[in-house]
Formats: C-alpha cells, sequence, structure tokens
C-alpha cells in the first residue's frame, strides 16, 4: 500500500475551482487502483488569506509543505491585490524557497483539439519547454529609488550563475535524450544580452558534448516564436531562460489549442524538496466561481504529478481517459469553443477511470 501526500493549494479565482476537480479525480484513480492512495491537506493560502493576514501564505507556510511527496497548485492573483505581491508571496516563495529549478511545459495537440495554426497536424507539434526557474531576469534582484520624485530609478537585474545554467541545461539535455527525437533546441539572446547570454550559449555548447546522441542547435529568442509558427515540427525540447520560456510558453500553450490545457510542473529534480504541479493558466478572473473553467490543464498536471511520483501506469490511464474526453467535442468547455462545464468534463474523466 503506498500513499502519498499530497499538498494542495487552490490559491485564487478559477484556482480554487480546478484543484477540487482535480482531488475528485485522483481520489477516483485510487479507487481503481487501490494499492495506492492520496492524503491531501488544503492549503487556503491566497488573496483571501491576505486580506485577513497581510501576506500570501505564513511565514513558516514552507514548513508545513516539506514533508509532502507533491505540491498541487492552482493559481495565484486577485483582481483587488497587486500581482506582484500575490506572485512573490506564494508560487514564487514555494518555487524558490524550495529550489525548484526546472520548470517543464510539454505541449501536445490533443485528440478533438484544433490549433489555431492552419494546416498543423496534432503529430506536427510535440513540444516540451525546459524553463530556468530559479534565477535569470526573474532572480527579483534589483530595486527603486527617488520614489515618486522625477528622477525615480528602477531595475530589475538578471543574473545567470555557472552552477545554475549547467544544472538547467544538463536537466533539459537528459529530458531530450529520453524523448524519441533526441533533439533539443537551445534558446538564446546572445547577440544583444551579451555577458549573461553569451555564458548560456558556451555551457551549452560544453553539456552538448556529455551527450552525444542528441542532436541541438540555437536559436534566438524572437526568431524562436516564427518557428514555432511556421515550422513547428521542427522543435522538440527546449531550453530557455526564465523570461524567456515564460513567454515561449504561453504561445505554446495558445498554439495547441487553449491555456486552459496547459500543465506545467515545478521540479526539484534532486527531490531535496516537493515539486509542485500545476496549470500554467492564472485566476482567470472573466470567468471565475461560473463553473466555466477548463480543468484539463490541472488533470494534465496532475498526470505530471503521478510519473515524476514513479506512478507511471496511473499517469498513463489518466492521460488516456484526458484524451478520451477531449477527442469529445460535447465535452469542450467554452475556451475550445464549446458548452461543457467544468464539472461535465470533470464527470466524463471519472467515468473513464471507472470503467
Ligand atoms: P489567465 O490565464 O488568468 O487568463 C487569460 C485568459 O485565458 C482569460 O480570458 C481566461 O478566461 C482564459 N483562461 C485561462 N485559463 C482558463 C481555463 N482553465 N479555462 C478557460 N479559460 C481559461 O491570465 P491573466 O488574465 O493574464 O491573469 C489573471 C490573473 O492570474 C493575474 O492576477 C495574474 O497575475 C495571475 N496569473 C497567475 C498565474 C499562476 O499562478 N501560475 C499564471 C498566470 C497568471
Ligand atoms: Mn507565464
Amino acid at each position: 500500500m503506498k500513499r502519498y501526500k499530497i499538498a494542495s493549494i487552490p490559491g485564487d479565482g478559477i484556482g480554487k475551482e480546478v484543484i477540487p476537480e482535480c482531488e475528485k479525480v485522483l481520489k477516483a484513480l485510487s479507487k481503481k487502483y487501490s494499492e495506492v492512495t492520496f492524503e491531501f491537506e488544503r492549503f487556503d493560502w491566497g488573496g483571501d488569506y491576505y486580506r485577513k493576514h497581510g501576506v500570501m501564505m505564513p511565514e513558516d507556510g514552507l514548513d508545513s509543505l516539506r514533508s509532502k511527496d507533491a505540491i498541487l497548485f492552482g493559481s495565484a492573483g486577485d483582481p483587488k491585490i497587486p500581482d506582484h505581491i500575490t506572485l512573490w508571496g506564494l508560487r514564487l516563495k514555494i518555487c524558490q524557497g524550495f529550489d525548484q529549478y526546472a520548470n517543464v511545459r510539454p505541449t501536445r495537440i490533443l485528440p478533438g483539439i484544433e490549433s489555431p495554426l492552419r494546416n498543423c497536424k496534432s503529430n506536427q507539434l510535440d513540444w516540451v519547454i525546459v524553463r530556468e526557474n530559479s534565477e535569470g531576469e526573474y532572480s527579483g534582484l534589483g530595486g527603486r529609488a527617488h520614489q515618486g520624485h522625477p528622477i525615480e530609478v528602477a531595475s530589475d537585474m538578471s543574473i545567470l550563475t555557472r552552477v545554475g545554467v549547467e544544472r538547467i541545461q544538463r536537466y533539459a539535455f537528459k529530458l531530450a535524450q529520453a524523448r524519441p527525437r533526441k533533439h533539443i533546441t537551445v534558446i538564446t539572446k546572445s547577440n544583444a544580452q551579451r555577458h549573461a547570454m553569451v555564458m548560456w550559449d558556451e555551457i551549452a555548447a560544453q553539456i552538448a558534448t556529455e551527450f552525444p546522441d542528441v542532436t541541438w542547435d540555437k536559436e534566438l529568442v524572437d526568431a524562436a516564436t516564427a518557428r514555432m509558427v511556421n515550422h513547428p515540427q521542427s522543435l522538440d525540447t527546449i531550453v530557455a531562460t526564465n523570461l524567456h520560456a515564460d513567454v515561449l510558453s504561453d504561445l505554446a500553450a495558445a498554439l495547441a489549442g487553449s491555456l486552459g490545457i496547459a500543465p506545467t510542473g515545478n521540479i526539484d529534480p534532486e527531490c531535496r524538496y516537493p515539486s509542485m504541479f500545476e496549470p500554467i493558466h492564472g485566476s482567470a478572473f472573466d470567468i471565475m466561481g461560473k463553473g466555466l473553467a477548463n480543468p484539463i490543464g490541472t488533470f494534465w498536471s496532475a498526470v505530471m504529478m503521478l510519473d515524476f511520483l514513479g506512478e507511471k501506469s496511473m499517469g498513463a490511464q489518466l492521460m488516456q481517459a484526458i484524451e478520451k474526453v477531449t477527442a469529445d467535442p460535447r465535452l469542450h468547455t467554452r475556451d475550445l469553443g464549446g458548452a461543457a462545464m467544468m464539472s461535465d468534463v470533470t464527470n466524463a474523466v471519472i467515468k473513464e477511470i471507472l470503467q
């Protein structure tokens, strides 16, 4: 009997809707696989917590997560609280506190889903974006001075460390090696960013020698956007810095059909701390509280979580159920042009699992 302790943090907006749905789906899976159970502990951190306590999560919050096997996260972002407070006070606090330095974002066109790319067949878009998740443009270093005066100044400092670059590129090359194509594209901007990105390129060339069976190429981040649209089949695994990958992965999610489908894992490959899995979308203020959210991105994130925990066949079964459901247009939520409610999708996925 395996018992996994999962922290679930719904957060804000539609996060509060999709995370409970995901717990239901995982409970259904453990009904099917009776040798595995999930013990969820729910944390009510986020915007409401901030209104009550002045912080997004308690000071010692990381301590209550430390002993968990994994974290399921919804979204942070509240219409009444500035985004940099919600982001840094919760999601980044966990990612950075637990040094989850690899953010992994698989992108595929699932059955029944149409890409906005004309003529793009589903087998022509199958990517994994690996995002550096601990430093770079989002290091948090910087500051403001002379606030409110005409001479006001502000800076955000981007830093890359050799250790940070080596570990993310090694992780990405290893992931590329495990995929059938064994190809990786290193995203750069070393023409304009002439210090750190030049080191990034040098380290890529160095790491590549450790993986003789992996082919690799380099692309400037701006050119990469065009390549994603014009030649999606030329890409497979992609590694990029924090900001570059942040932008590319939203484009990737849109090209695969909807932001509501895309999953991600914030991974500590060394397993010193629990890793965190979440849909890539935000709180979706425009649809929150209406039961219209697409829960597929969260369910797919749970697949990533199961794979990470080593429960590969459970993960595969959940993915199969997800794909059965996306294949049926009657079960598409509004973001996919359908009329289904979130609960219809959840119920259909559970039915597939229990069949
Ligand atoms: P968003 O992802 O919340 O929404 C963008 C658009 O996509 C909206 O029209 C929304 O309705 C739609 N959408 C997103 N997810 C959907 C789903 N599951 N089903 C159906 N439609 C969906 O992005 P935003 O509007 O830029 O941000 C809103 C808030 O969320 C902000 O406060 C932002 O900071 C926060 N945010 C948080 C995260 C995170 O916690 N990881 C990520 C992105 C944005
Ligand atoms: Mn983003």
